[in-house]
């Protein structure tokens, strides 16, 4: 679905999906005026459709558009094109338990501009994909290495809004850790270099006796929205949740630890390698990612009583 305007995006409409025309000083393209969202949508054994908090992506994609200096849709505008894309698409969201339909809207200035200014027009597109479950078969920790050279985010940056160059700034250091058999990289802070951040596309929570504590959202970190969810699940099912500051020691010194995102759900992290040395999280998939991982799958899949209503319904 596409909509292009001067910041009006009422009137968006459905089209095939393929390549779109953009002039070369497009915004986008020169002064990286761009900006993503990712959510899932699953379907239920009835056959029935829900997509997983919405207006929270489009709440993120508001709060971007103003730290890059983009008008953005309404929340309403937004949802309605999310679920008119979803519906235009049906026949692509795989069978309950077997994945779900991936959804990508876009916001980029697809204006021209030459000298450094702001797009004069934006383009509003979302593009979908069916993606299979992140773990084929029960969760698996994924190993993790934290690198203290490269930061993706600095105070006063873009590190807190969903811009496409915070994905670019990420790149060499993930494909390096790739290289060596990491599944990922943990961020510190750059001014101390002892608090953490967040791994390139998750959120980072450790979990020590019955307390729960994540890096408070303070500008550098992407405030996900799987992140805000595990914390109301995991606040319901008695434990403690902290935001605030945690150190690199705590981690290591850490009963468990998992990752939350879009993408992974909710991922236990079985090592981290932190100054060449490795410590290990006893067999990897600890009970409290576990549990955590098994409500909010299940919630998204309609599997359970939605609370919270959290889901949407397609009707
Ligand atoms: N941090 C970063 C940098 C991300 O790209 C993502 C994925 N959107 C997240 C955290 C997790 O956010 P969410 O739970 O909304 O997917």
């Amino acid at each position: 679905m596409k909509s292009s305007h001067g910041g009006d995006f009422s009137n968006g409409e459905l089209q095939r999906f393929g390549n779109i025309e953009l002039s070369p000083s497009a915004g986008v393209l020169n002064y990286g005026q761009g900006l993503f969202e990712g959510l899932k949508a699953y379907r239920k054994e009835d056959g029935s459709i829900l997509l997983f908090r919405p207006e929270e992506n489009a709440l993120r994609m508001r709060s971007g558009a103003e730290r890059m200096c983009m008008p953005s849709p309404t929340v309403d505008q937004f949802v309605e094109a999310v679920k008119a894309t979803v519906a235009a698409n049906k026949r692509w969201v795989p069978p309950s338990g077997k994945g779900s339909l991936y959804i990508r809207p876009l916001l980029m200035g697809s204006g021209a501009v030459l000298g450094l200014a702001p797009s004069p027009e934006y383009t509003f597109l979302i593009y979908v994909s069916p993606v299979g479950n992140y773990f084929k078969e029960g969760i698996a920790p994924i190993n993790l290495v934290i690198e203290h050279e490269l930061h993706r985010a600095t105070p006063g940056g873009t590190g807190g809004v969903k811009t496409i160059g915070n994905y670019a700034a990420v790149l060499k250091a993930q494909s390096a850790a790739k290289a060596k058999g990491y599944s990922d990289i943990l961020y510190l802070d750059c001014v101390h270099k002892k608090y953490l951040e967040e791994v390139s596309s998750c959120n980072i929570f450790v979990v020590k006796g019955n307390v729960i504590s994540t890096p408070a959202i303070k500008g550098t970190i992407l405030p996900g929205i799987t992140r805000k969810s595990i914390i109301d699940v995991a606040r319901s099912l008695g434990y403690e949740v902290e935001e605030r500051f945690v150190a690199v020691d705590e981690l290591l010194e850490a009963d468990e630890v998992f990752c939350t995102g879009t993408a992974v759900v909710v991922s236990p992290v079985g090592s981290v390698t932190y100054l060449g040395k490795r410590t290990s999280y006893g067999d990897g998939v600890g009970v409290v990612s576990q549990q955590l991982y098994s409500v909010l799958t299940r919630l998204q899949m309609g599997l359970i009583e939605d609370k919270m209503n959290w889901t949407v319904s397609l009707s």
